[in-house]
């Protein structure tokens, strides 16, 4: 069983039908297909199957109690939402339940959901005893290397955190801070580090409410000892725009009417450095505005550092979805230890928070 999509509720566009001949063709054998999850036509294809046969359900978000979430009018007070959500509640239990009886061993090997409380990934987990309830291959693997980062990286551990917002990044950047010996922060985030500490950023990504913010992860790096390395220098854009003229400036003298798109070339000398020295490595969130290829060179070189760190031994997780893209883009994925396909799963559980998902199996 699985979900593809969105569904408001049975759309064909969202069947998992055209799933089918692709899972034939992997699992080298005929797949059956259940052309809804629920109802008592499947549940006796499910009670027939016999040892080594295999049936894939209709998408399981066609049922709005899958993912707990009620679809409404825009007009529906908060009350009705209220009621309709904990109605839906007890119904999401009973579509677990139900579902539970089709098989003896539950499998969850949904990563990228692992975060969200949802009937099959995490709720039916409790229909089953512990010895018949487990994660798959993916989860584990996804598991061995966060676990490996957090709890046993070899130093010096660097983290690498990029990307449009530093509030996105908050929490996770707060849990690094006790972890990591080096943190490097590129990206969009940067100019409010850098307008924080008083810079000019010009027309940068700034986000003006989390400038206290930015202040105090500075000196709680600081506090504990972690090395933290903001850009010296940036590539600035007159517009937000592949086309955009372009010049280098130091990281806090970005002229007015112009805006930081990329890291330049001593930040990228710099952080290249402190990669190349590391043992294990973080990445999360592009330096720069990547899809745009004038300004996708910081993150082309940062990826590079990684990859060339990892074939000298160190240990390097990329995770978020587009440090990912990047990563893939560059074709550097398999010189890279680990790529992570959950981006706010990961995200979480880098946290240090507990995913539904996962704690619905391994129970902590
Ligand atoms: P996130 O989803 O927070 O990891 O942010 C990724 C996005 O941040 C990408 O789409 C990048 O284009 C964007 N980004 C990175 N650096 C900058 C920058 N200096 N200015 C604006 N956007 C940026």
């Amino acid at each position: 069983m699985s979900h593809l999509g969105r569904p408001e509720g049975r759309q064909e566009k969202y069947s998992l039908k055209p799933v089918l001949p692709v899972l034939e063709k992997l699992l080298g054998k005929k797949v059956l297909f259940a052309d809804d999850c629920l109802g008592e036509a499947t549940e006796k294809m499910a009670a027939a199957l016999k040892p080594g046969e295999i049936l894939l359900l209709e998408n399981v978000r066609f049922y709005p109690e899958e993912e707990g979430k009620p679809i409404l009018p825009e007009t529906a007070t908060d009350e009705e939402k209220k009621a309709a959500k904990s109605a839906l509640k007890v119904k999401q239990k009973e579509l677990a339940k139900k579902l539970s009886t089709y098989a003896d061993i539950y499998v969850n090997d949904a990563f990228g959901t692992a975060h969200r409380a949802h009937g099959t990934t995490a709720v039916i987990a409790d229909y089953y005893p512990e010895d018949k309830r487990m994660f798959g291959f993916l989860i584990n693997s996804e598991l061995a290397a966060m676990d490996k980062v957090l709890h046993n990286p070899q130093r010096p551990f660097t983290a690498i955190m990029g990307g449009a917002k530093v509030s996105d990044k908050i929490l996770l950047i707060e849990n690094l801070l006790n972890r990591v010996d080096n943190l490097i922060i590129g990206g969009g985030m940067t100019y409010t580090f850098v307008k924080a500490m008083g810079g000019k950023i010009g027309n940068s990504l700034c986000e003006a409410d989390k400038l206290d913010l930015a202040l105090s992860l500075i000196n709680k790096a600081k506090e504990k000892g972690v090395k933290l390395y903001l850009p010296v220098d940036s590539l600035n854009g007159d517009k937000f725009d592949n086309e955009a003229n372009t010049n280098i400036t130091a990281i806090d003298a970005v002229p007015d009417g112009w805006m930081g798109l990329d890291i330049a070339e001593k930040t990228i000398q710099k952080f290249s450095e402190v990669i190349g020295n590391s043992k294990t490595i973080l990445w999360n969130g592009p330096m720069g505005v990547f899809e745009m290829e004038k300004f996708s060179k910081g993150t082309t070189a940062i990826a590079k550092a990684i990859a060339a760190v990892t074939a000298k031994g160190a240990y390097s997780l990329i995770g978020g979805g587009d440090s990912v893209a990047a990563v893939n883009k560059y074709g550097l994925a398999d010189k890279v230890s680990y790529v992570s396909t959950g981006g706010g799963a990961m995200l979480e559980y880098m946290e240090g928070k507990k995913l539904p998902g996962i704690t619905a199996i391994r129970g902590e």
